[in-house]
């Protein structure tokens, strides 16, 4: 028997100012933290709201009608969000990953795509973009999204089985809206498309295999996610994580697979191809096998807070910054400072940790600071 955690203090508002330090660093696009880390990738939360209630996630009875979401005037503008990722992007990102809360709840978020298009790399190469969203509302904008210069999307997906899905977004979506969803951004050329599935052993472990079969042989790259210990509201058990390997081994009992090599450095998910060529999944081991050595993830929340990990307990605020008039060059340099002062590597210690030490602590939830 676990117990529910209930937060008592608000851990969004835990935070430290971003300082400009005394003198000023010239972005070089090498910038690297406390352990060596380079800076390639910016997933930016545009909105703390979801129009799903996933119990591992955004559960029902937190986020109910009465949870504090962020008044409008805290987030941040799409030109204050295209200002801070273009010092990101001097400083070495290749990649933005849009996220939330559900990004395609943000109105116009097509603007914002716009403008984070127009950024060019330190090599003068366009960004990398991308989104993760529900699958929702991707029907209805997928070609719009795909005409702003979004590249490609992630769309969640947490099983086929209607019952199962239903009961896992708790807000009774049926999936045949999501993999309608799917095929939009499929027509719209939004590719290549990942769906993403987190795993939860004794809720959906038995739609692992309905899952792979379905989207082999589609293009469409599945990935596997262990259910994290994120937040401080969804319960988390490790009785309840179902190791990557187990899911491996499951789907290789049938449909035989061979590991892959890494497509890039800090890439998330270990790859795994079908022996007969038909295409790839993808596992995201982060609770049985930390892959912080080589993080070069940043996440900027809703509200300009820059988090330096997925399980942070704290942020550093640069819409303080923003908002107070600090020049791009201050800017850049106290995101510079933050990023070398950074050691996080919270999954990699978790590991040294006996089996539910962390669960219940206090973190930021991971729809504020985005997936
Ligand atoms: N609303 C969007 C979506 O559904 O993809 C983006 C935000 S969501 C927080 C990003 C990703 O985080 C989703 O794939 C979701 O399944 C995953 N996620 C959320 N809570 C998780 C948890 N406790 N463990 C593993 N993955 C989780």
């Amino acid at each position: 028997m676990s117990e529910r955690v209930i937060p008592l203090i608000d851990q969004r508002l835990v935070s430290v100012a971003a300082r400009i330090p005394p003198e000023l660093t010239t972005p070089t696009g090498l910038l690297g933290d406390a352990l060596g880390r380079p800076l390639r990738d910016l997933r930016i939360s545009v909105t703390d709201r979801c129009n799903f209630r996933c119990s591992y996630c955004m559960p029902k009875d937190i986020f109910d009608k009465d949870y504090p979401y962020l008044p409008h005037s805290s987030l941040l503008t799409f030109e204050e969000i295209t200002r801070v990722a273009r010092q990101f992007v001097a400083h070495g990102v290749q990649k933005i990953r849009l996220t939330g809360g559900e990004p395609l709840l943000r109105k116009n978020l097509e603007i914002l795509i716009e403008q984070l298009a127009a950024l060019r790399t330190v090599e003068g190469q366009p960004l990398d973009i991308t989104l993760t969203t529900n699958g929702s509302l991707l029907q209805r904008k997928a070609q719009a999204l795909k005409a702003a210069g979004l590249q490609r999307v992630t769309v969640s997906l947490d099983g086929l089985d209607d019952a199962t899905f239903r009961a896992m977004n708790d807000v009774d979506f049926p999936v045949a809206d999501v993999l309608e969803g799917i095929a939009a951004a499929q027509a719209a050329g939004l590719g290549p498309i990942k769906v993403n599935m987190v795993v939860k052993r004794g809720t959906n472990d038995q739609e692992i295999l309905p899952m792979a079969r379905h989207f082999k042989g589609t293009g469409i790259v599945l990935r596997f996610i262990e259910y994290m210990d994120v937040g401080a509201t969804n319960g988390w058990r490790m009785d309840e994580v179902l190791p990557s390997a187990e899911v491996v081994q499951r789907i290789h009992a049938e449909l035989p697979l061979v590991q892959l090599d890494a497509s890039a450095p800090g890439e998330t998910a270990e790859r795994w191809g079908y022996a007969d060529g038909s295409g790839e999944i993808g596992v995201i081991s982060s609770v049985t096998q930390a892959f912080c050595s080589d993080c070069n993830r940043a996440r900027l929340s809703t509200e300009g807070q820059l988090y330096l990990c997925l399980f942070a307990s704290q942020g550093h605020d640069l819409r303080h910054l923003i908002r107070s008039n600090a020049t791009d060059a201050q800017l850049a340099s106290a995101i510079a400072a933050i990023w070398q002062g950074r050691s996080d590597r919270y999954s990699e210690l978790r590991a040294s940790l006996p089996p539910d030490a962390g669960a219940g602590t206090r973190r930021v939830e991971m729809s504020y600071i985005g997936g």
